[in-house]
C-alpha cells in the first residue's frame, strides 16, 4: 500500500534538526553561552567528532565533546593527572625553546 511506501521514504530523509534551520537551537553541541559575545555565533567543525556546532570563532571543540573530555579528566586518579600535566609542561617548554622568537 502507498502509505507503507511513504513511511519508508520518511525514514530515509535526513533528520531536520541537523539542517541549517535549527542551527541556533539548544543543540547539545552548541556553545549557547557564546551567542551574546562578538564573534560568538560562528559555525565551526569540532576537531574531535567532526560535527558542526555554533560558538565563538576560536572554539575548536563542540560543547558535548568538551564536557565528555572534562568528565574523563575529572575521573582520572590524581597521580595520573599530575603525570599528564608534567608531560604537557615539558612539551610546552620544548615548543618555547624551538620558537624562532625565543
Ligand atoms: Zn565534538
Amino acid at each position: 500500500m502507498s502509505t507503507d511506501k511513504k513511511q519508508t521514504e520518511a525514514k530515509t530523509l535526513p533528520d531536520p534538526s541537523v539542517g541549517s534551520i535549527d542551527l541556533f537551537g539548544d543543540s547539545e553541541r552548541n556553545w549557547s553561552e557564546d551567542f551574546s559575545h562578538e564573534n560568538g555565533k560562528y559555525m565551526r567543525v569540532c576537531f574531535a567528532c567532526g560535527q558542526t556546532f555554533v560558538g565563538h570563532k576560536r572554539r575548536v571543540q563542540c560543547r558535548k565533546c568538551a564536557l565528555e573530555c572534562k568528565a574523563a579528566w575529572d575521573a582520572l586518579p590524581e597521580a595520573e593527572k599530575q603525570k599528564r600535566m608534567e608531560h604537557l609542561k615539558a612539551e610546552l617548554a620544548c615548543l618555547k625553546t624551538s620558537s624562532p622568537n625565543a
